[in-house]
């Protein structure tokens, strides 16, 4: 259950935008995560609610964006996305891959007034 942990993470630094930002209210807060977090959504969504129980953003519309793992070859320098876990490269094979996205964790905005 590393969504509540995150989630608790992610709540102080919404609420510190918020705070910065000068918002009474935060509306809504978007999320990026990488597919390799591995979060559940709905979990995440309840430990958040959680987290910000009775401050500026308990009402907060929680808009979550799972980004997809891009991994590059480093044998032939192909990019492609993983999509069934398989960690191999599509033209040659090869297992020599680094991983360029989806392990992203971050707020991508939030709004309010
Ligand atoms: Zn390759």
């Amino acid at each position: 259950m590393h969504e509540l942990r995150i989630a608790e993470d992610l709540a102080a630094i919404v609420l510190e935008e918020a705070k910065n930002g000068g918002l009474s209210k935060v509306s809504d807060v978007n999320i990026t995560f990488g597919q390799m977090i591995q979060i559940v959504p709905d979990i995440f969504r309840f430990a958040f609610r959680e987290a910000v129980s009775g401050t500026a953003a308990e009402e907060a519309e929680i808009n979550i964006e799972i980004t997809p793992v891009k991994m590059r070859c480093a044998a032939c320098g192909n990019d492609f996305i993983v999509n069934d876990n398989k960690f191999e490269c599509r033209s040659c094979g090869s297992t020599d891959l680094e991983i360029i996205q989806g392990k992203e964790l971050f707020i991508k905005s939030i709004e309010g007034e």
